[in-house]
């Protein structure tokens, strides 16, 4: 077989700065080891997100420039809703200004004190609009997604036999819909079977329980299906997704990953009580129902977007180009999450850095270490993140994962980018047991790790 190559070629260019490592010891302590905090021109290669940070083609940039930016009645409008119906087979399109919009709108519907939510496994903003709602967030992961060295197919499934027992605990009255995201972001970018998928809905639906998908990657979910589930090898990465969406009563979506925009989401949904609702809400928060939280020139780029990425060339190399980090990575030694999942490598730093203990936050160290060695922004998904206090103790209670998050922006770094991430990753593992820990100087009371300030340990 030959190289797998980029199926594109690049007609706009734009300048990454190099720093010296003095610089870079500057610049994190002026941020207080925190990536969030590091300035976007500070950064060579920025792996800190695949949201938001896609390439646009040329024919979504000629759509940005056709787009019609009529307050109603937009014919964009009317583009990007039948790209999405057509797509999802759902009734009501609503669009808004990312995803997080579309998990607020929905979990201010649906969500309140005494209400439960289940998911295979929550993102960080979706956890967070469920909490803000009064509702209370559940994650159900596989036993086998819980093993970050383990190769399975399917590690983002959710764990039917515990989302059952759940319901039977909680009542089906508790719970006003089941989300899947697909692929698990805060699990490993690990996709999702359709069999998971199917009966997951299956169950559901015996409990007249609504399900709905948080389908931010569902293009990179469909082709891991294509390539792993028995079935599914001849079928189009569009037929597998439609499949996937047939299932669902409804999803919520960020634009910003699998619609390759900068800007942009959507909450689509079959029930016209819950759509009405939403759309009482859209008015008051985002903007009239055909353009929610948007501009005529995103919704054209986000419609564009939507069949770009169900180009199958586009995905064998998505895929694959992730896959190659991996592989290099794991060649080298270096623990990450296995296999790679569909839009970043996860450095596993429990392995990485074992004598650094999860109260002194691993993933941070590592986070800072990559930028200072290269000038490289990651991101650390465990105890920073997803870390709770004990009320009782004060003390940490940690998830069961520690990992440092390696995310690969959308038809934005070429091989020789990946390469000086694969070498820089390197000297920073070789290095890595003169590596100390983090303390946390100053945190908000959610989502802490945007903007939590750390200090390293002496
Ligand atoms: C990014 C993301 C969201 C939130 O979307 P935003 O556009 O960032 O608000 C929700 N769920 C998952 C799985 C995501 O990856």
């Amino acid at each position: 077989m030959k190289t797998i190559i980029e199926p594109f070629k690049i007609k706009s260019v734009e300048p990454i700065r190099f720093t010296t490592p003095a610089e870079r010891e500057a610049i994190l302590r002026r941020a207080w080891y925190n990536p969030f905090l590091i300035r976007g021109d500070d950064v060579l290669i920025d792996l800190l997100t695949d949201s938001g940070t896609s390439a646009m083609s040329a024919r979504q940039w000629a759509g940005v420039m056709d787009g019609d930016e009529s307050y109603a009645g937009s014919r964009s409008f009317f583009r990007f809703e039948r790209v999405i119906k057509n797509l999802t087979g759902f009734r009501h399109v609503i669009p808004t200004h990312q995803g997080r919009a579309a998990e607020k709108i929905l979990f201010s519907v649906v969500g309140r004190p005494g209400k439960h939510i289940p998911n295979n496994t929550h993102f960080d903003t979706t956890r967070a609009n469920v909490e803000f709602a009064g509702a209370e967030a559940h994650d159900f992961p596989t036993e086998e997604g819980k093993q970050p060295a383990l190769i399975a197919d399917f590690k983002g499934n959710m764990d039917l036999v515990a989302l059952e027992r759940f319901i039977k605990e909680q009542g089906r009255d508790a719970i006003p819909l089941c989300m899947l995201t697909v692929t698990n972001n805060s699990g490993g970018g690990q996709p999702v079977s359709m069999e998971n998928i199917r009966r997951t809905s299956q169950m559901l639906r015996k409990h007249g329980i609504a399900l709905f998908l948080d389908a931010c990657r569902f293009a990179e979910n469909a082709f891991f299906i294509k390539k792993r589930e028995k079935g599914y090898a001849r079928k189009s990465v569009r037929e597998i997704a439609q499949e996937m969406f047939s299932y669902a009563d409804g999803c919520t979506m960020s634009a910003k990953k699998d619609a390759l925009v900068n800007m942009g989401g959507f909450l689509a949904l079959n029930d016209n009580t819950l759509a009405e609702k939403a759309r009482n809400i859209l008015i008051v928060t985002e903007g009239f129902p055909t353009y929610g939280g948007l501009a005529g020139r995103d919704l054209e780029a986000i419609a564009q977007g939507l069949e770009e990425i169900l180009d199958e060339h586009y995905l064998t190399y998505r895929i694959r180009s992730v896959e190659y980090l991996g592989e290099k990575l794991v060649e080298r030694g270096i623990p990450i999450v296995q296999p790679p999942g569909g839009h970043a490598v996860y450095l596993d730093a429990k392995r990485f850095v074992p004598h650094i203990a999860p109260e002194q936050y691993p993933g941070q160290a590592i986070v800072a270490e990559l930028y200072r060695k290269g000038g490289i922004r990651s991101v650390e998904i465990g105890s920073v993140m997803f870390g709770k206090t004990d009320p009782k103790t004060g003390k940490l209670i940690s998830p069961p994962m520690e990992l440092v998050r390696l995310a690969i922006p959308r038809r934005v770094y070429t091989q020789s980018h990946i390469d000086y991430v694969i070498e820089v990753a390197q000297e920073v593992y070789k290095d890595r047991k003169r590596m100390k820990g983090m303390r946390i100087v100053e945190e908000p009371p959610v989502l802490r790790h945007f903007t939590a300030k750390f200090r390293p340990l002496s």
